[in-house]
């Protein structure tokens, strides 16, 4: 029996032992195509020699240094690179590392608070999120988080925050509303709430500018964020983008933000950033925020022992300096084109796949048991669960969730495959997924019930 207290204490997991470009190996030697990066991390895929290099070559001049008393070259070099790619308007901003994603909407969090004290306006404590979205599983982030499934067992501890609708055509847009009018809509709800906390008590909005892992790779409609970014500006709320899973080129650029045309006032940053070669995240500090708190205080009231830890500082280096250099986000753009068209090609015209939705090489698709009324399928076939298992037994890592709806009904397929990825392995990669999903939908739409089709 394993000692590990795994997620699932009852299932027991292959144990992956190798990767190599955008396949996993377990012990037994069986080859998986990592379809999903794990969770949206692998941006260049598995067994990336020249990050293997600089992080050996960092661990041997230098393995930690606390940020209390020393910085590191690494830590000042990916600070500046990230910085110097931030959207245009973020000015001379800062950047604050941290260990993983929660970790860094923590901050955030803090951060924007910290903003607001020195800025003599401490009586601004309230933040506003939106349903249906995931930030983190640390207390913060989880309480900005709108997933009841994700909350429900900490709820009772769950510091007050509000919420506002996600942006999310698919389901919510009306059948005759335009794509402005729909924005427009939804900024509408957000001023109303910002008035109806009292805009004097608002600290910070955060959105994921594409939602990840809740909704699956659902992206902002039209002018929907500018309108957002001009409501907080217009009531002194900070904006944080929390870019954790679709930023550092997973759609495209190495910043949702900077397509969609907006300067967030913080940005944070995971996953992608170390490629999964180390545990990295971080936070983008606008100019005028880093500026107040420097003119201020001139001290974070916020630190970790592991902050900007020089080994996983120079992987993610390596990670966006190889991404440039070998001109990969050109690649993600293609071969996401290619995955689009190749998944519309595969499912589009199947019943029981109501959305496919997505950009770059974040996609998903949502099952439906009914494709005209989007009824999801009942809870109890848990589809998303079956679909992960039978894809491991078929050689595929995706990554499907439940609870798209509300939380707590529907189903969808997230994948986010390397930047490297090639025409011949989406092939290989629809072909499994194709079998994966005719196996375990037909079957849920046979029975209803998982239980009663053993
Ligand atoms: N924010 C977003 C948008 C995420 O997708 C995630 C993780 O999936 C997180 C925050 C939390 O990151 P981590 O799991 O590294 O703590």
């Amino acid at each position: 029996m394993s000692s590990v207290l795994h997620r699932n204490l009852r299932e027991s997991l292959p144990v992956a032992v190798r990767g190599a470009g955008i396949y996993l190996f377990d012990r037994a030697g069986k080859k998986y195509l990592d379809a999903s990066g794990g969770a949206a991390v692998s941006s260049l895929g598995h067994g990336h020699p020249g990050v293997a290099a600089a992080v050996h070559r960092q661990m041997q001049a230098l393995e930690f240094a606390h940020t209390s008393f020393f910085s590191s070259q690494p830590a000042e070099e990916l600070a500046a690179r990230l910085i110097a790619l931030a959207p245009q308007g973020f000015g001379r901003g800062r950047v604050a590392f941290f260990s993983g994603g929660s970790e860094a909407v923590e901050g955030a969090i803090k951060l924007a608070r910290q903003f607001h004290v020195e800025a003599g306006q401490s009586q601004r404590t309230r933040f506003i999120a939106r349903r249906m979205s995931y930030h983190g599983n640390t207390l913060g982030a989880l309480a900005l988080s709108g997933h009841p499934g994700r909350r429900a067992v900490y709820e009772p501890m769950l510091m007050p925050a509000a919420f506002v609708s996600p942006c999310h055509p698919y389901r919510y847009q009306g059948t005759n509303e335009s794509a402005d009018a729909y924005a427009d809509r939804l900024a509408g709800e957000l001023d109303q709430e910002i008035e109806v906390l009292g805009p004097e008590t608002v600290a910070a909005f955060i959105v994921e500018p594409v939602v990840g892992a809740t909704l699956g790779a659902v992206t902002p409609v039209g002018r929907y964020l500018a309108r957002v970014r001009e409501i907080c500006n217009r009531h002194g709320v900070l904006l944080i983008a929390d870019e954790i899973m679709c930023g550092m080129g997973r759609c495209g650029d190495f910043f949702v933000s900077e397509q969609e045309a907006i300067v967030p006032d913080l940005i944070t940053v995971a996953k992608g950033l170390g490629g999964g070669y180390q545990p990295i995240a971080g936070v983008l500090v606008q100019e005028r925020v880093a500026e107040a708190i420097a003119r201020g205080s001139g001290q974070l009231a916020h630190g970790h022992t592991y902050m900007a830890h020089p080994v996983a500082c120079a992987a993610a280096l390596a990670v966006i300096d190889y991404i440039r250099g070998n001109d990969l986000l050109a690649n993600v753009k293609r071969q996401g084109q290619l995955l689009e068209q190749r998944l519309r090609d595969a499912f589009g015209s199947q019943r029981f796949v109501g959305d496919i939705r997505g950009r770059g090489l974040l996609w998903a698709l949502e099952l439906v048991r009914d494709r005209q009324t989007k009824e999801p399928f009942p809870q109890e076939c848990q589809l998303a669960g079956h679909i992960k298992s039978r894809a491991l037994e078929y050689g595929l890592v995706c990554y499907p969730s439940s609870g798209t709806v509300d939380g707590r009904l529907g189903d969808h397929v997230l994948l986010a495959p390397p930047f490297t990825i090639d025409e011949a392995q989406i092939d290989e990669l629809i072909a499994k997924l194709s079998s994966t999903l005719g196996v375990e939908v037909n079957a849920a739409s046979r029975s209803g019930r998982w239980d009663e089709r053993r």
